[in-house]
């Protein structure tokens, strides 16, 4: 249950009492200082007379409601603060009541956090005093309190706790832990957390994960990527999605790790990060960062970033990057020329690896052995999938079909979506993932994309755009090694029109790199024309997989995660292109 993710930042307290949990903003917060302050917030929850549903968290949400309980029972409680300690602190508050966290994407406009609120059915909101004003206009369209997260205490401080000893916080919470497993209203499945999905292929849907499901993957990551309390992590992503929540927060609190946070992704910043850690070779300052994840794109950007560097601090960023032990990558396709420049240049292979919102993270490349590029590795211990062709049966060796996933992460349920709950998994209980994949001869996953989005039907050809994109890539490599501007593919996205004779073709939509714009406005003329692109690609790709329709953008839209929204199908029909 979550009272073991609970019990474990109790052990680390007793092991680090001086360690940090967390850093932000030049400041420590040791385990300790967390629990206390979880513990706080937990009062604070009890005081707040919080609608609560007795009948604990149902997704039909028809149960009774009792106002005024010891216990959340439920309650959904959105919490709303960047990338901090106070937001670690809230959602370990909101478990130790009972609560249900939600957390919410400091980055949403106004209609979205409503849509997200409203469908949570948030009774109450944990806010930071930045959001404080924003989060009051919101809360009151949707009846949901709020209040204010009591800012952290943070180290070195030789009173830890501003009110209790160490022990005592202790004691306190495994009496808080105590009544709550006592009044049985906690069991391992009752559920911890509501995530929405990106909304790449519809609405957002609330994935419902229980103390159990989050137990068992943080396990299964900390286990599977080696994470301990000499690690730390430098965290550059948003919480309210499981990479930068599962990933990069959970599991290396539960493995006793550093988690450092830099709320804004910033090129220069995470180079510098680097540098401070390993400042000459051989040399390791105390808060060397030793793990980084991030999504391609973010990779992408570092790699430009060090083109624009002179040749001595390119070297330096070089060799610290190369000294951090472990660097991953996911959420969206790492297009392999972006693996192997990030090689070339800091000599590590980036564990690409594959999950979603319902299960967290399902396959991944290993830790000790091969890191293939294009794959995303085998399955994760005690996760077990199988392929799937449309009729049901399972696909023979090295098939095409839909993926499925068993795994004691898998979540509960969509929230108030029974139906498609229902029909979202196979009678032998695999969830089906909605992605078309296929294995190489050594049994390693690739992902060929969404299976109604990324999957073409061109003249009775099945085609993967995320294979086509991969290709048409390659010409960034032009780019980064700066030798023919011209044809530089910044960003493209590969998407299936309608046509009568084909059923589909296949429409590139590229944002030439800038460079490569401001020359062809010059000598007034595209980029880059169809005929550039269809030449260039006739001994890359098959004649059916070369694409017929071009558009130009100056850049593909992109949601919090990199993700393009959609495919982009949405954009172009309002920019009057299909
Ligand atoms: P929605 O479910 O609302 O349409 P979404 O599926 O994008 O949105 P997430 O749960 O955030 O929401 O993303 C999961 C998806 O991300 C996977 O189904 C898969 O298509 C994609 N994905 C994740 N990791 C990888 C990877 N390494 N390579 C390719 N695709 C990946
Ligand atoms: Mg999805």
């Amino acid at each position: 249950t979550f009272m073991e993710v609970v019990k474990a930042a109790l052990s680390h307290v007793y092991a680090t009492q001086e360690r940090a949990a967390i850093r932000a903003e030049q400041k420590s917060y040791g385990y300790a200082q967390i629990v206390a302050s979880a513990v706080n917030i937990s009062n604070l929850l009890h005081d707040a007379d919080v609608k609560t549903v007795k009948e604990g968290c149902t997704a039909s949400g028809s149960a009774e409601v009792v106002n005024g309980s010891r216990y959340l029972h439920g309650a959904r409680v959105g919490i709303v603060a960047k990338p901090s300690a106070e937001f670690v602190a809230a959602i370990l508050g909101t478990w130790l009541r009972g609560g249900v966290a939600v957390p919410l994407a400091i980055s949403y406009p106004e209609s979205e956090l409503l849509h997200v609120m409203n469908d949570s059915d948030v009774s109450m909101i944990l806010s930071t005093p930045e959001h404080q004003e924003t989060m009051e206009n919101v809360a009151a369209k949707c009846s949901a309190k709020v209040s204010l997260i009591p800012t952290v205490t943070s180290m070195p401080s030789n009173n830890m706790f501003s009110e209790h000893s160490g022990e005592e916080a202790i004691d306190l919470v495994a009496e808080l832990i105590r009544e709550i497993e006592d009044s049985s209203m906690i069991k391992g499945d009752y559920p911890a957390l509501i995530l929405y999905t990106s909304g790449t292929t519809g609405k957002p849907k609330g994935v419902v994960h229980t103390h159990k499901s989050i137990i068992a993957q943080v396990q299964i990551l900390s286990e599977a990527w080696e994470y301990t309390n000499n690690d730390q992590f430098l965290h550059c992503l948003p919480l309210h999605h499981v990479h930068g929540l599962f990933n990069a927060l959970f599991a290396p609190l539960y493995a006793g790790s550093v988690v450092e946070f830099m709320p804004k992704f910033s090129v220069r910043g995470v180079w510098q990060r680097w540098r401070d850690s390993y400042p000459k070779d051989g040399n390791k300052a105390a808060d060397a960062i030793t793990l980084f994840t991030g999504v391609p794109t973010m990779y992408t950007r570092l790699l430009q970033g060090y083109q624009t560097m002179d040749s001595d601090l390119q070297k330096a960023c070089a060799s610290a990057a190369n000294q951090l032990r472990l660097m991953m990558c996911g959420s969206s396709a790492l297009p392999f020329p972006v693996m192997k420049q990030w090689e070339e240049v800091t000599g590590h292979r980036l564990l690409e690896r594959y999950g979603m919102t319902e299960f967290v993270m399902a396959i991944s490349n290993p830790l000790h052995g091969v890191r293939k590029g294009g794959t995303v590795g085998k399955p994760l211990p005690r996760v077990e999938v199988k392929i799937l062709a449309e009729d049901g049966s399972e696909v023979g060796t090295r098939g095409v079909g839909e993926l499925c996933v068993r795994s004691p992460s898998l979540f509960k349920e969509y929230w108030k979506l029974p139906k498609v709950t229902e029909e979202s998994f196979t009678d032998d209980g695999f969830f089906k993932t909605g992605d078309t994949v296929t294995t190489d001869e050594d049994g390693y996953y690739i992902i060929l994309g969404r299976t109604n989005a990324d999957i073409m039907k061109v003249g009775g050809y099945k085609l993967s755009a995320l294979e086509i994109e991969a290709i048409l890539l390659e010409a960034r490599k032009s780019y980064i090694s700066r030798t023919s501007i011209h044809k530089a593919v910044s960003e493209c996205c590969i998407l299936g029109l309608p046509d009568e004779d084909y059923g589909e073709i296949v429409c590139a939509i590229i944002a030439p790199h800038s460079d490569a714009r401001s020359s062809a406005e010059q000598e007034q003329k595209p980029a880059i024309t169809l005929e550039d692109l269809r030449s260039w690609s006739t001994d890359k790709l098959a004649p059916y997989k070369i694409p017929t329709k071009l558009f130009l953008w100056d850049s593909l839209p992109r949601n919090a995660m990199g993700k393009d929204y959609i495919r982009l199908s949405d954009e172009l029909s309002s920019a009057g292109a299909l």
